[in-house]
C-alpha cells in the first residue's frame, strides 16, 4: 500500500517514522500534516497494512508508504528482527526516491524517527540525512528514565521513609511514590524488556540534528529546562492534536482533515454522526467518555468494576471496548443497557468526542495522547493508569497539573472497586473539587492553543525546523 507523494519538486523532502501503535502514529501524522501546511513535502512510514486503514482524506497531503513488517511474531526475536528489516526498508525507499546515481538532490534530506526505534539515527547519517528524534511520552516520563539510564534512579527506586523518590529533574515539582513511577522503572521484572527502547531512547539522541516532543512548554516548562541542561535540548512541539480543535481559524491541515489524525488500526464503530448525534441530546458536561486506550489489557475483574462503576453513575456515558476487550464484559451488560443513555463502541474518533460540549469527565488510562488530547480540550479525568509512563501521567494530571483524579487499587485485591471509581467520578463532575478541575482545565486548554498559534512556543520550534531545511 503506498500513497504516492503530491509533488515534491522544490520542497525538501521528510521522511518521517513512527512506530507502530496507534499512540504513536496519531502525533507523528499530526506533526507530518503541519510540516506539509508549512511548505515540507512528508512521508510518513508504516509498517503494518494488516489492519491499517487509510482515511485518505484526513491523510491529506501526506504521503504514506509502507515498508511490510512482514508480519513478524511477537517473540524475543522481534525487536532485532524488526530493526534490520527496517533499516534495509529505509535505505531501499530513499535509493528509489534518489534515482539512478548522480540525481541524488531529489531525494528526502531529513528522517523524523520515533525515539524508541534510537538506531534509525544512524540510517540517517549514513544516508546523508538530517535525523530528528521524535518523543511521545512526556518530559516527566523522558526524565526518569534518563535517571535510570544515567544511573541515577535505581530500579526499583529507594524510597525515603513517607515511601517517596526524588527525581532529578522532577523533585522541584513534586515526589513519586512508587506507583507514580513508570511500571518498567517500579517492576524490575518488566523493566529489563523495555530499558533497550525506553532507555536506549538517549543512546543517540545528543548525535541527533534535532529532538522533538510531544508536550507544550508551558505545561513542562521546567522539565525542558532540565533536560536542556543535560545537554538533550528536546523542543516542544505539541500538542499534535488535529489542528481543528486548537485553532479558531481556518485548520492547517488540507480541507476537512483537520478534525481527525486520519490513520486507525482499529475499525471505526458505526457511525461517528450517530454518535454525534447522542451527543447533540445530552446536556452540557453531564457525559463521562470512558476508554483505556489502544492497547491496555484489562482483567475481566477489573473490566467488571468499571462497567458497574458507570452504571451506578446514573450519568449518561460512551465507553469504548475494543473489540478484543468485549468478551470480558459481564454477561448481559451490553444487551440491558438503555441506548438512549449507555453506549459501548468499539473505536471512535475519540478528540471528537472529547472536544463535545456534552463531556463532562475522561475516563482514563492516561495515556499519553489521551491526556494531551483532554488537557487541550478543557475535560477534566478520572485517572485509571495500568502501565507504562501511565502511573506518572496520572499523577501529573492529580498533583501538577490539577485536572483529574485518581481512582487507585485496593491494596489487597489490585483491583479498583466500582466505589473507588464512583467516588473519583463524583470529585471529577461535582462540588467544588469538579469546579476547580474544570477552572483548571480552561487554563491549560488556552496554554495549548497558545503554543500553538503564531509566534507560540511550539510554532516558533517547528518553524526554526522548517526554516532550517529550507535554506
Ligand atoms: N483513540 C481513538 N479512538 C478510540 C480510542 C483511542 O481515536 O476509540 C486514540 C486516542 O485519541 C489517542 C490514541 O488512540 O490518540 C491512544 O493513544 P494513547 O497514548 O492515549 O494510549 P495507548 O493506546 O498508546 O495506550
Amino acid at each position: 500500500m503506498t500513497q504516492k507523494p503530491s509533488a515534491t519538486t522544490g520542497r525538501p523532502h521528510v521522511i518521517v517514522m513512527p512506530w507502530p501503535a496507534q499512540g504513536h502514529i496519531n502525533p507523528a501524522l499530526q506533526f507530518s500534516k503541519k510540516l506539509v501546511a508549512k511548505g515540507l513535502a512528508v512521508t510518513l512510514v508504516t509498517f503494518t497494512d494488516k489492519k491499517l486503514i487509510l482515511q485518505g482524506s484526513a491523510v491529506g497531503s501526506v504521503a504514506v508508504e509502507l515498508i511490510s513488517d512482514g508480519g513478524l511474531p511477537l517473540d524475543e526475536h522481534f525487536l532485532e528482527k524488526f530493526r534490520s528489516l527496517v533499516e534495509q526498508g529505509l535505505r531501499d525507499f530513499v535509493a528509489r526516491l534518489r534515482g539512478p546515481a548522480g540525481t541524488a538532490a531529489a531525494g528526502p534530506c531529513c528522517l523524523v524517527y520515533d525515539s524508541i526505534m534510537s538506531w534509525a539515527l544512524h540510517v540517517a547519517k549514513e544516508l546523508g540525512m538530517v535525523g530528528a528524534a521524535f518523543f511521545t511520552q512526556p518530559m516527566a516520563v523522558n526524565a526518569v528514565y534518563l535517571n535510570v539510564v544515567e544511573g541515577r534512579l535505581e530500579v526499583p527506586p529507594a524510597v525515603d521513609e513517607n515511601g517517596l523518590v526524588a527525581v532529578e529533574g522532577l523533585s522541584e515539582t513534586v515526589l513519586l511514590a512508587t506507583d507514580d513511577l513508570p511500571s518498567f522503572v517500579a517492576d524490575p521484572g518488566s523493566y529489563a524488556v523495555a530499558i533497550d527502547m525506553l532507555g536506549g531512547q538517549f543512546s543517540t539522541v545528543r548525535e541527533a540534528d534535532w529532538a522533538f516532543c510531544n508536550t507544550f512548554y508551558s505545561l513542562e516548562d521546567k522539565l525542558l529546562d532540565w533536560m536542556m541542561n543535560q545537554l538533550i535540548p528536546i523542543k516542544s512541539i505539541g500538542p499534535t492534536i488535529p489542528s481543528a480543535y486548537l485553532s479558531n481559524k481556518e485548520s492547517l491541515d488540507l480541507p476537512k482533515t483537520g478534525s481527525e489524525y486520519g490513520l486507525n488500526l482499529f475499525n471505526p464503530d458505526g457511525s461517528q454522526t450517530s454518535i454525534t448525534q447522542w451527543l447533540d441530546s445530552k446536556s452540557p458536561g453531564s457525559v463521562i467518555y470512558a476508554s483505556m486506550g489502544s492497547i491496555s489489557d484489562i482483567s475481566k475483574t477489573q473490566t467488571t468494576e468499571l462497567a458497574l462503576a458507570l452504571q451506578l453513575s446514573s450519568r449518561p456515558f460512551i465507553w469504548v471496548v475494543r473489540e478484543s476487550e468485549q468478551d470480558k464484559l459481564p454477561p448481559d451488560f451490553l444487551s440491558a443497557m438503555d441506548s438512549s443513555d449507555q453506549l459501548v463502541v468499539s473505536w471512535c474518533r475519540q478528540v471528537e468526542i472529547l472536544a463535545h460540549r456534552s463531556i463532562g469527565c475522561f475516563l482514563t488510562h492516561c495515556g499519553w495522547n489521551s491526556t494531551i488530547e483532554a488537557l487541550c480540550l478543557g475535560v477534566s479525568m478520572v485517572a485509571l493508569p495500568v502501565w507504562g509512563d501511565q502511573q506518572t501521567n496520572a499523577k501529573f494530571v492529580v498533583d501538577v497539573w490539577r485536572v483529574g483524579a485518581r481512582a487507585r487499587a485496593d491494596v489487597e485485591s489490585g483491583v479498583v472497586t466500582k466505589e473507588e471509581i464512583g467516588r473519583r467520578i463524583k470529585e471529577v463532575m461535582e462540588g467544588e473539587s469538579g469546579e476547580e478541575m474544570r477552572r483548571n482545565s480552561e487554563k491549560w486548554r488556552k496554554l495549548a492553543r497558545e503554543a500553538v498559534a503564531d509566534g507560540g512556543s511550539s510554532e516558533r520550534n517547528v518553524d526554526e525546523f522548517v526554516a532550517s531545511l529550507v535554506k
